[in-house]
């Protein structure tokens, strides 16, 4: 009989042992997802997401279950340009209300902390609302006091194309001659009415100098709840290392965003790539109505071998909280997907099953159960607790 290596033994004891200890902590973990715009897909394309999706989506209700997803927030998302924002953001949310009243024992709409705690028990879905852009309240605090009323926990104040009182990372960076830069005295008015209220501040997709006037304004720990780390990869939606510390300062937490473009340097230069070699399919699909986002993603499904190619590995998206973690401890990031608004995910991460890989790479690196706990969750449950009025 030949002997088995006593290091061989020694590592698969080891591997076996993560492999158990990663599933035990992961399932055993409130698992927090502050961004997935399942609802603006579901809106675009007509499609209902307590069906089977697989393959055509990121996300579905039977899979969140499978990816041990606990909470999660629904981004409320519309297009700058559209002249009714606010109804379009109600329509949105009518269709996840539509979801939870057929799947009562699968997916609940929790309003408070206390409700969100139950839902977690009851083995639920946990669901809230995050309203992507400042713009849906039109200018109207009575808008934003609805849409909180409805289940809105934060809202992002600016989306690419930003309201009139707060300009957006790409204005600040694109438009020279903007005539104001930051909160305006009304932006400086939603900031106080949210602390009042109990609704985050999201400061992904702000500029600078509002992300800035937001810090000075907020009496209640923010979010980012879809950015990563500018000192990595120097996106204009990423965050820098005094932003970060900002947060920290703040008590917030920075939910980092998965996006390939967000997490890895060299992957704007390989998309460029593909759609040149694609140019020709990609300007019909575009002629035919098509708008980018959908163009992309279809030519990604079709040539899938070459989209596989160009995905960033899980690790990067893990140095991206390593990052956070090594800047300003474990209490103050954690994830912020953006499933289902991003056409690439990292290699592995292939859906919404696949939350329990970034636990067994965070077990790999050394991180203990407290800290990977804090990362999945409990660092936003602590921001949303802290936000709430008290007495609520
Ligand atoms: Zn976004």
């Amino acid at each position: 009989m030949k002997r088995i290596p006593l290091s061989l033994l020694l590592t698969i004891g080891f591997l076996h042992g993560v492999a158990q200890s990663y599933k035990r902590i992961h399932f055993r973990s409130v698992v927090v997802d502050t961004h997935n715009d399942i609802l603006m897909k579901a809106a675009d394309k007509g499609i209902v997401f307590d069906q089977a999706l697989g393959g055509q989506t990121h996300s579905d209700l039977t899979r969140w279950k499978k990816g041990g997803l606990d909470v999660q927030v629904f981004s409320v998302y519309c297009d700058g340009g559209l002249k009714d924002p606010f109804a379009f953001a109600n329509r949105e949310m009518d269709s996840l209300d539509a979801v939870v009243a057929r799947n009562p024992d699968k997916i609940v709409k929790v309003f408070r902390y206390a409700d969100l705690l139950r839902a977690v028990k009851q083995h639920k879905i946990a669901a809230m609302f995050g309203v992507e852009g400042g713009h849906m309240i039109e200018n109207d605090l009575a808008r934003l006091d609805s849409l909180y009323a409805r289940g809105a926990r934060y809202l992002t104040l600016t989306h690419n194309i930003a309201p009139v009182w707060a300009t957006s990372a790409a204005d600040e960076t694109t438009k020279p001659n903007l005539p104001h830069k930051g909160l305006t005295a009304f932006g400086i008015q939603v900031v106080k009415r949210m602390n009042q209220l109990g609704m985050l501040i999201d400061v992904s997709h702000a500029g600078d100098q509002t992300f800035w006037d937001v810090i000075k304004t907020s009496t209640k720990p923010i979010i980012a709840s879809h950015s990563s780390v500018y000192s990595l990869v120097p996106h204009r939606r990423n965050l820098k290392d005094e932003q970060i510390k900002a947060i920290a300062a703040n008590g917030g937490v920075i939910q980092v965003n998965f996006n390939p473009g967000f997490i890895d340097s060299g992957f704007d230069k390989k998309e460029a790539a593909f759609l040149k070699k694609h140019e020709a399919e990609n300007d019909s699909l575009r002629k035919s109505g098509m708008d980018d986002f959908y163009s992309l993603n279809f030519l990604y499904a079709k040539y899938a071998e070459e989209a596989n190619a160009i995905r960033p590995p899980l690790s990067l998206l893990i140095d991206h909280i390593d990052y956070i973690v090594k800047l300003v401890g474990a209490d103050h990031v954690g994830l912020g997907s953006d499933f289902d608004g991003i056409n690439l995910t990292p290699a592995g991460l292939d859906d919404v099953t696949s939350y329990p890989l970034i636990t067994k790479a965070l077990v790999e690196r050394g991180y203990s159960r407290k800290d990977i706990r804090k990362i999945l969750g409990e660092n936003f449950l602590r921001v949303l607790k802290a936000n709430e009025p008290p007495g609520n």
